[in-house]
């Protein structure tokens, strides 16, 4: 994955640090730029997944949107030049002054959670003057087959509005002149790689439709998240993921109404295989059954092996022994989840070797802590 001139350079950047491939996201993007032009869809990239700036300049020079969770994210997207009409926010815990802000960008959508939001994007419109164009997440009550902990359609989840309170909301939505309807929501969860779960999320979003149709209700635009997973276990042979058959998935089982348009949200897909890890063996300790490589990586750098039981798959640079052993890779901090691997076979690890950990370019750097009054990871490009 990485030539000579790479390795040399990561042999005079003090580890641990981030490597983007800003060629393969690129590519990446236009991959995906090719596979949505088929249907005229509109993609908005997931800022949370990775928000350097390098990155998002390069996401909006490929004429991406921008997916924003917070109110700087917001800020973040104008300044990197993404246009007011390119940006949705959502988050089940908006701030005023975070509504505020996304009302004085005039942003194209608000993802409202809840009524309660409702109200008081309604009320902060009022006082500016202005109308909130909104879309409602609705929870599609779909499953996803990935880590409970990136499961997001379900009722059990947190996240948007269930069917069942869907007659309240249009019910309050009537009494409310600052914010207007102008889309449907949804997200199932993360790290998807069965196309059937979006399948199910199609049929269910054609029912949902239909529940509107039957109250005269057409809204401009559907939106269904992002969520598309990534190949973890074989980057090297899967760098970008299968774009097409992703949104043949929509194109062959979602209805749109008449000038409907479909959006997305994807992050991971976009930026996951871009990133790299790359670390320093510490030492090496034998033990009876593995062997322990301890990194100068830790969770404090990429949290994911640690937060969702995340596999990435990892290698190492520069060892040129033929030998194979097992390792367990872990980390520095203290804490027993600080592990990246158990029982890996890589090639004779000894002290001073580079360890990569791959596909790190989504939730990874974003999620860097200082835990232990660690220095913030850095980013080479
Ligand atoms: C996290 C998130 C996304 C992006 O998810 P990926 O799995 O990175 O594509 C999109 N939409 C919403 C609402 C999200 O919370």
């Amino acid at each position: 994955m990485f030539n000579t001139q790479e390795i040399a350079r990561f042999k005079e950047t003090p580890t641990p640090f981030y490597y983007y491939k800003l060629e393969l996201l690129e590519e990446t993007l236009n991959a995906v730029k090719k596979a949505s032009s088929l249907y005229d869809y509109h993609i908005h990239y997931a800022f949370k997944a990775n928000t350097n700036t390098e990155i998002l300049e390069l996401i909006q020079k490929n004429g991406l949107g921008a997916d924003c969770v917070s109110g700087n994210e917001v800020k973040k997207a104008i300044e990197c030049g993404f246009t007011s009409e390119q940006i949705v926010f959502a988050g089940v815990g908006k701030t005023d002054a975070e509504i505020n802000i996304a009302l004085d960008h005039n942003i194209f959508c608000f993802n409202c959670e809840s009524i309660p939001e409702l109200e008081v994007i309604n009320e902060l419109a009022a006082v500016k003057g202005k109308t909130a164009q909104i879309a409602l997440r609705i929870n599609p009550n779909v499953a996803a087959n990935t880590h409970a902990y990136i499961t997001t359609g379900l009722e059990e989840n947190k996240f948007g509005i269930n069917m069942w309170e869907l007659e309240d909301v249009l019910v309050a939505l009537a009494d409310m002149k600052n914010v207007n309807l102008i889309g449907l929501h949804f997200h199932i969860g993360s790290q998807i790689t069965d196309l059937n779960d979006f399948k199910g999320l199609c049929l269910r979003v054609n029912e949902i439709q239909e529940w509107f149709y039957e109250r005269q209700i057409i809204v401009k635009h559907i939106n269904v998240g992002g969520g598309l997973g990534i190949d973890y276990e074989n980057p090297m042979e899967n760098p970008i993921p299968d774009f097409n058959a992703f949104f043949k998935v929509f194109k062959d089982f979602i209805e749109l109404r008449h000038q409907q348009e479909l959006h997305f949200e994807l992050g991971r897909s976009i930026v996951g295989q871009c990133g790299t890890l790359v670390s320093k063996v510490l030492y090496v300790k034998n033990g009876v059954k593995t062997n322990f490589a301890i990194i100068d990586a830790g969770m404090t750098e990429l949290i994911r092996p640690a937060l969702y039981q995340a596999v990435h798959s990892i290698e190492n640079l520069t060892s040129n022994s033929s030998k194979i052993k097992r390792y367990d890779v872990v980390g520095p901090i203290c804490e027993s989840s600080d592990c990246f691997g158990k029982s890996l076979m890589l090639s004779n690890t000894k002290r001073g070797h580079y360890i990569a950990i791959h596909s790190c370019g989504a939730y990874g750097e974003v999620m860097a802590s200082q835990y232990n009054l660690r220095d913030l990871v850095k980013a080479v490009y």
